[in-house]
């Protein structure tokens, strides 16, 4: 049965129990990582997960909190002698600046490096990311500083929908990522430029029809997150809980 992991749930500033937001989706042929915290490698194999098996990884935004550890996880997994080839998802520009990155490491000089291919994602709403045997993920622009996606995966023996809406304002689009899901996991930052409180991501969570909504990407460092559950409970109808690393969904 696949499996969803959330590798960390903390928003940019982490904590020693909890790791910058992303997330594992771990089926039997397929283990998408989603974003990278600061080292996957640690975190990995924490959840189970063994990091040579990524097959995928999307990239949702190029803000450090979820994307610097691109560069550990792509030079470790070499070292730990990966020959399987990669698959990189993500916007024009996200995947421009990984490319970038990696170039000021001179990854070209690393020999017999495995092979990473780059696909990269239009924005435009519910673009299919990639499809397998056990589930598919599409992917919609949301509103954030940068460019990013939200995704929405589909469970096809069990029927059911997780939906994320990463890092973003409230939005119609995350409303269409998340209709009817079994999970809705919203980010809760805070209200202001390029993120939502709880009481949005709940009215959000309210409008889609989701069953359930967890919350990620909430302050962590100084700050205890345990009132945003009674907030969002306030608006939604259904179950809140707060994401929390290592948290495991059966799908
Ligand atoms: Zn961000």
């Amino acid at each position: 049965m696949p499996k969803l992991i959330y590798l960390g749930a903390s928003s940019a500033i982490p904590t020693p129990q909890q790791e910058n937001t992303h997330m594992v989706i771990s089926g039997e042929t397929r283990r998408v990582l989603i974003d990278t915290g600061h080292n996957p490698l640690l975190r990995l194999p924490q959840a189970g997960v063994d990091p040579l098996q990524v097959t995928d990884l999307i990239l949702t935004h190029f803000h450090p909190d979820h994307v610097s550890g691109v560069a550990s996880l792509l030079m470790n997994s070499w070292l730990m002698g990966r020959k399987a080839e990669l698959n990189v998802y993500g916007l024009a520009v996200t995947l421009e600046r990984a490319r970038k990155v990696m170039e000021f490491y001179d990854w070209d000089t690393w020999p017999h490096f495995y092979p990473v291919h780059f696909n990269t994602l239009p924005a435009v709403e519910m673009t299919p990311v990639l499809a397998c045997e056990e589930f598919q993920i599409f992917a919609s622009p949301v509103h954030h500083m940068i460019p990013n996606i939200g995704l929405r995966v589909e469970f096809k023996s069990s029927g059911k929908v997780w939906a994320y809406s990463c890092d973003t304002e409230p939005c119609a689009e995350v409303v269409r990522l998340g209709r009817g899901a079994d999970v809705l996991v919203h980010e809760v930052a805070g209200a202001g430029l390029g993120h939502s409180s709880a009481r949005q991501a709940a009215e959000i969570a309210q409008e889609a029809g989701a069953r359930q909504l967890h919350l990620i990407h909430y302050p962590t460092w100084n700050a205890d997150p345990q009132p945003l559950v009674a907030e969002a409970a306030q608006v939604f109808s259904g179950a809140v809980d707060l994401a929390d690393d290592f948290m495991v969904l059966d799908f």
